[in-house]
């Protein structure tokens, strides 16, 4: 097994979507666990719907991942990945190939009239696409044409080169996670290998490129699995070896229909950008149809050492958003303070919070400690604390107009001066402080304590107020506490 060679061949015509990452996933454990090898190709022969900036989106979210890949075309050069569209002229030969041993022809169906058609040629063959169900066989009648016929089409039309599929038969397949699966060549057709334009359609390119790089397992999405007795055919007729193959199952919304969208954020770079972590969906998504008895937290280590195919369902799994936020939580206390301070930082950093001061690292991992319990991602740990920082709070006026009333005005600015005059800025001092401060106007300690959190954090919701207050230091305290008596004491003036 430490031959094993798999690969993730994603297209570039979109992000990496939650299915794309599994499939890569599932590979790259697989070469990880066995000491083999994980490919990176990019698919991306349809010129009309490929887009560069896709491929770059798709390899800084497989870098974000984790997902590294091992090799690529330059010898001894940086690590791939590998482009189809360097290896057009590879197809072309191939194609030749089988044109000479009669095994594929020319097809001029789409290039010339149609009127030696017995019936219009069925397609599907040339997009890459799953298909979603098997079609009909093609009666393309350009298998038909002598030699003379196709040289006098040829000087006229461009054309296609299609593939001269077993008639007779079945095509059987034991897949790693189906099992045994048969497929009656008489229901597959004869399919475009190559198209008018010269390029290789996604079964001709993508099985040449496995055997080009002596890929061991193809393990994928079962909805390509109907494109997998082609992809066999073409190895037979081509006498490659035919590798392994493995289709997962398909991954379903809550509704039980295919996950899209419509059930919310379904790209890596969407759940980054909602501040899910790496860990969380890496131990997410291996657990989206492979199970290891009980267990649900796994770190990328530990997924390495107990992967195995075994453990791999066959039967859709849904997309359960409430579970992985859990696990993301999971993964933030499990992460740490220092860790997730240094990754909240970013994202202070990115939205202008940071001054010099407020930046000093155990402050930030302080902070973070405080919001660690409440908070379920990342994004929701750096906007939480946003009252730690010099800058406006966002202010609940609902909060303010209830608490921050005139009789309290004085106790605000009574509590601002007596912090700021607190030589030892300490966690009980500052609650004696309140305490007293409390008792000196005969009320309770929370009468004073919901106002001034209103006051320094610009809501009724904050972990323990002393412990706010001793990180937010005296300067910053006092001054929150005399603005907002300010704020009373001129209520037209935007409360
Ligand atoms: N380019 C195909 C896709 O993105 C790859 C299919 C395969 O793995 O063979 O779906």
């Amino acid at each position: 097994m430490s031959n094993l060679r798999v690969r993730f061949a994603p297209s570039p015509t979109g992000f990496l979507h939650i299915g794309g990452a599994r499939t890569a996933l599932f590979n790259w454990l697989l070469a990880r666990h066995w000491g083999g090898t994980f490919i990176l190709r990019i698919e991306d022969t349809d010129q009309l719907r490929s887009v560069p900036a896709y491929t770059a989106a798709i390899l800084d979210a497989l870098r974000w991942l984790g997902l590294d890949w091992d090799e690529g075309p330059e010898v001894g050069g940086p690590c791939g990945p590998y482009y189809q569209t360097q290896r057009i002229e590879s197809y072309r030969v191939a194609a030749e190939r089988l044109l000479s041993k009669g095994l594929a022809y020319h097809c001029f169906c789409q290039t010339r009239d149609r009127a030696h058609l017995a019936a219009a040629p069925i397609g599907n063959d040339d997009t890459g696409e799953p298909e979603t169900e098997m079609p009909e066989r093609a009666a393309c009648r350009c298998n038909l044409l002598d030699r003379n016929e196709v040289r006098q089409h040829q000087a006229k039309n461009s054309y296609a080169i299609r593939f001269r599929a077993p008639r007779e038969g079945e095509t059987r397949l034991t897949d790693l996670i189906h099992g045994s699966v048969i497929f009656r060549n008489q229901e597959i057709g004869d399919f475009i290998i190559l198209r008018a334009d010269g390029i290789a359609t996604y079964n001709f390119a993508a099985t040449l490129d496995d055997a080009a790089m002596q890929v061991s397992h193809v393990l994928r999405g079962d909805d390509h699995l109907s494109n997998t007795p082609k992809q066999i055919m073409l190895y037979q007729a081509l006498e490659l070896p035919v590798p392994f193959f493995g289709h997962l199952p398909m991954i379903l919304g809550p509704d039980k229909k295919r996950l899209s969208k419509r059930h919310g954020a379904v790209s890596i770079q969407q759940f980054r950008e909602d501040g899910y972590l790496p860990e969380a969906l890496i131990n997410y998504l291996a657990r989206l149809g492979w199970s290891h008895g009980d267990q649900e937290v796994f770190s990328r280590e530990e997924l390495v050492i107990l992967f195995d195919l075994g453990g791999v369902g066959k039967s859709p799994c849904v997309f359960d958003y409430a579970k992985l936020e859990w696990l993301n939580a999971e993964w933030m206390r499990r992460l740490g303070a220092s860790e997730m301070s240094r990754r909240a930082s970013i994202l202070w950093e990115q939205r202008s919070w940071l001054d010099c001061q407020q930046a000093a690292l155990p402050r930030l991992a302080a902070i973070t400690t405080m919001l660690l319990e409440r908070s379920r991602t990342l994004v929701q740990l750096a906007d939480k604390a946003r009252y730690f920082f010099d800058i406006p709070l966002e202010r609940d006026t609902a909060a303010e107009t209830q608490l921050l009333v005139p009789a309290i005005r004085p106790i605000l600015i009574e509590l601002a001066d007596r912090l700021e005059a607190l030589t030892d800025w300490s966690v009980p001092e500052i609650e004696r402080i309140f305490r007293e401060l409390a008792a000196c106007h005969g009320r309770k300690a929370g009468d004073v304590i919901q106002p001034a959190r209103v006051a320094l954090t610009g809501g009724k919701v904050s972990p323990g107020m002393f412990e706010v207050v001793c990180l937010l230091g005296s300067q910053l305290a006092a001054r929150r506490l005399r603005q907002a008596g300010e704020r009373i004491a001129q209520p037209a003036k935007g409360r």
